[in-house]
């Protein structure tokens, strides 16, 4: 008894070509037309990071900018990764309260206790 089964319609076989798996990473990299996350230099350590892009937000995550939390103009183009930000915080309390502005003081304990830090 024969059980031959017929195979020539709807045949599984994926042909996977170079263009196929560059069309599925490039769409997978687009991210639905958000832009792709930067990598920065954290100014206190020297080691690189990424920084995301935050839908709600419409821009990259503030706070990794170190202008964000100074306020200050000369800061904006400044990185600071979260472990040296917490660092920051923990070790310089001092410092931390003269530099942190006070708004962003209070911004920066619920990240910490959201974990978002
Ligand atoms: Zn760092």
């Amino acid at each position: 008894m024969k059980a031959k089964k017929e195979t020539k319609k709807d045949k599984p076989i994926k042909i996977n070509n170079i263009e196929t798996t560059l069309n599925h990473l490039q769409k997978r990299e687009d991210r639905n037309g958000f832009p792709d996350p930067i990598s920065v230099q954290c100014f206190q350590c020297q080691n690189y990071f990424w920084v995301k892009w935050v839908v709600p937000q419409r821009n990259y995550s503030k706070k990794n900018n170190w202008g964000y939390w100074t306020g200050k103009e000369g800061d904006k183009d400044k990185f600071i990764d979260s472990l040296c930000l917490k660092k920051y915080y923990f070790e310089q309390r001092e410092e931390f309260l003269r530099t942190v502005v006070p708004k962003k003081q209070t911004s920066f304990r619920s990240y910490l206790a959201c974990n978002i830090i």
